[in-house]
């Protein structure tokens, strides 16, 4: 078998995650995280088999951070690798793929040049990821570099679901429209749900639930996006750990008018709203469900808030797919929280989801089925992995 190293590199505004694998297999051979990139007091933590290294470093910049992790990687003493030529091709995480890349590509001149322009559909995020690309282009230098897009896998989304109904020269001129995210996680999913279910992507239609600090949720028919929640940016849909979601644009206006100013609006839907916002308290879920269960009535609420919002989606998502073959539930959330996953989907009958309490309490934060045997949807709870799907697309590309 063609077995190759694949280090994946996922760079955030002050962090970088790496892990490297063996593929086809998928086997992670070491996984490891840098924070507080550009302040004094940055860590770097790396763990494979039974060694977990943690130790405060000096990192600037994300250039020094890759310099860090490939030390740590190839340290005679606790690393894992002889020599950087060990590593067969390096896969980077790209959010905003804007409307030219459906499909994670081999990085070239034109695809840095393309992630730069997109900068400004995504701010936050394009310029750190393309310092990450740029510094271990520089370091890991005669292999190929592949970038997986969090859009690309919802390029598929047609027409009518990712317009937006507003003028349509704000779309020609400045292409706002619905672009989703999360695209990795929800590909990943669909695809481990379809084998652990034996069924094939042609005849098969699946709702994705990504529930982690953000959220967002899919529709999947023969094995595409239909539609997702999150629109131009993260911040549409559902409710999530300190984002709003869904609200009334009007409120915008109407805080602005009030005195509020454009940053204090959007930091507070971005930072201080959803779980957190509604709550009071906290943007973890399992703060907000011990509060709850000790009788806080906000704590409820937010959980409630939570929970309907995903009905209803999942509601929208059966009336355009007609029919729901399989339900997942992934993420932080997804994956974890057995409240609420019966919160979500015990009583939803009329679209053909039998929830079935016990199994989902069995199943606790495993991969399995939560629904009847007899369910016409398959409700399953599957643990994503990015950062395997990105390792995944850069094999695909480069060996196969
Ligand atoms: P990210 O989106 O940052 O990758 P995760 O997918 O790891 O986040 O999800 C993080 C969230 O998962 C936490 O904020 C918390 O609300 C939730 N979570 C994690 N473990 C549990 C648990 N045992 N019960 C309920 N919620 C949990």
């Amino acid at each position: 078998m063609n077995n190759k190293k694949i280090l994946v590199i996922n760079c955030g505004s002050s962090s970088l995650k790496y892990q490297l694998f063996l593929m086809p297999e998928g086997i992670n051979l070491v996984k490891g995280l840098i924070e507080r990139i550009g302040q004094k007091d940055s860590t770097i933590k790396q763990e494979h088999k039974d060694k977990t290294i943690e130790k405060k470093v000096q990192v600037k910049d994300h250039n020094q951070a890759v310099k860090v992790m490939l030390e740590a990687i190839l340290n005679p003493k606790d690393g894992i690798l002889k020599n950087i030529k060990d590593i067969d091709s390096v896969a980077h995480r790209v959010v905003h793929g804007g409307e030219k890349y459906s499909e994670p590509v081999i990085i070239t001149n034109e695809v840095v040049n393309d992630i730069e322009n997109f900068a400004d559909l995504a701010p936050l995020h394009n310029p750190v990821n393309l310092e990450g690309i740029k510094a271990a282009m520089e370091q890991i230098q005669s292999i190929k570099h592949t970038a997986t897009f969090d859009t690309s896998f919802h390029q598929s989304i047609p027409e009518y679901a990712y317009m937006y109904a507003i003028p349509h020269e704000l779309y020609e001129k400045f292409r706002i429209r619905r672009y989703g995210f999360h695209g990795s996680s929800h590909s990943y999913v669909a695809n481990k749900a379809l084998s652990y279910c034996k069924r094939a992507k042609e005849n098969t239609n699946l709702i994705t639930c990504h529930l982690g600090n953000g959220c967002s949720i899919t529709a999947i028919a023969f094995g595409k996006s239909v539609d997702t929640s999150m629109g131009f940016t993260p911040l549409e849909g559902l409710v999530m750990g300190t984002r709003s979601g869904d609200i009334d644009p009007a409120i915008i206006h109407y805080l602005l008018d009030k005195g509020y100013t454009d940053k204090e609006v959007i930091d507070m839907l971005n930072k201080k709203s959803g779980l957190l916002g509604v709550s009071g308290l906290s943007n973890d879920v399992r703060d907000i469900e011990k509060a709850a269960k000790e009788g806080n009535k906000q704590a409820q609420l937010a959980l409630d808030c939570f929970a309907y919002r995903i009905k209803k989606y999942i509601g929208a998502y059966s009336a355009v797919m007609v029919k729901v073959d399989i339900l997942v539930f992934t993420g932080g959330i997804g994956q974890n929280s057995i409240y609420m996953r019966e919160l979500i989907a015990n009583n939803l009958f009329n679209i053909g989801i039998h929830f079935d309490k016990d199994k989902n309490k069995l199943i606790g934060n495993h991969i399995g089925i939560i629904s009847t045997d007899y369910s016409p949807v398959t409700v399953i709870v599957i643990p994503t992995d990015e950062e395997k799907k990105m390792a995944e697309d850069s094999y695909t590309l480069l060996f196969q």
